[in-house]
C-alpha cells in the first residue's frame, strides 16, 4: 500500500487521517520535509489558509511542497487546502501566498456572514450516485476555472465548488466530516 500524508500544520487533519485509514491507506501526518519525502500523495486539510501558509513557511515546507506538486504528486485539498492549491486568490490577506498548481481563481469566505456554514447535496458526475452530502464552512468558491483545470462539481446556481487538474483535486467543502469517502477514494486512485 502506498503511504499517503496529511499536512498536519493546522486544521482538521485528524479527520482526514481517520477517513484515509478507514479506507485501508497507510496515512501519516506530515509536518516536516523529511516526512513529505516519504509519502506518495498528500491531503491538505481545511482550516485557515493564512495560518497554513505562514506555518508552511516557518516549517520549511513551502518549497518542498511546491516541488512535489510540480513533480506531479497527487494532492487533494479541502477548503483551506483548495485555497493553498489555487494559483490565484481573491480576498487574500496582503502577504498571503499559496502553493499553487490549480489553474483557478478562488475567493475566500465567499458565502459571507449570512451563510457562514451550510450543508447541501451535490451531484458529482465522476462519483456517480448517490449525490455527495457536502459541508461548507467559511468556504471558498472557485470564481474562475482556467483552461488547464476542469470542473468536478457545482452548486445548483452554477458556482463551482470542486475542480481537478491532473493529479490535483480540490473541493470547497469538507467530505471528511460528513461520512463521505468517495472523494478520498477518487484521490487514492490517483496514486
Ligand atoms: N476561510 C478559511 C480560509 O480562508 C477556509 C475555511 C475552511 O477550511 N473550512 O482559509
Amino acid at each position: 500500500t502506498p503511504k499517503v500524508g496529511v499536512l498536519a500544520l493546522q486544521g482538521d487533519f485528524r479527520e482526514h487521517l481517520a477517513v484515509l485509514t478507514g479506507l485501508g491507506a497507510d496515512a501519516v501526518p506530515v509536518r516536516r520535509a523529511r516526512e513529505l519525502d516519504q509519502v506518495q500523495g498528500l491531503v491538505i486539510p481545511g482550516g485557515e489558509s493564512t495560518v497554513m501558509d505562514k506555518l508552511s513557511r516557518a516549517f520549511g515546507l513551502r518549497e518542498p511542497l511546491q516541488e512535489r506538486i510540480v513533480d506531479g504528486m497527487p494532492v487533494y485539498g479541502t477548503c483551506a487546502g483548495l485555497i493553498m492549491l489555487s494559483d490565484r486568490v481573491l480576498d487574500a490577506l496582503p502577504d498571503q501566498r499559496t502553493l499553487g498548481g490549480l489553474d483557478v481563481t478562488v475567493r475566500r469566505n465567499a458565502f459571507g456572514n449570512q451563510l457562514d456554514s451550510f450543508e447541501t447535496d451535490l451531484d458529482v458526475a465522476v462519483l456517480g450516485a448517490p449525490p455527495v452530502h457536502a459541508a461548507f464552512i467559511r468556504a471558498p468558491i472557485v470564481e474562475e476555472v482556467g483552461p488547464a483545470a476542469s470542473v468536478v462539481a457545482a452548486l445548483g446556481d452554477g458556482r463551482v465548488v470542486a475542480v481537478q487538474q491532473g493529479n490535483l483535486l480540490g473541493t470547497s467543502f469538507h467530505p471528511e466530516i460528513t461520512g463521505e469517502t468517495r472523494f478520498h477514494e477518487h484521490f487514492l486512485r490517483l496514486l
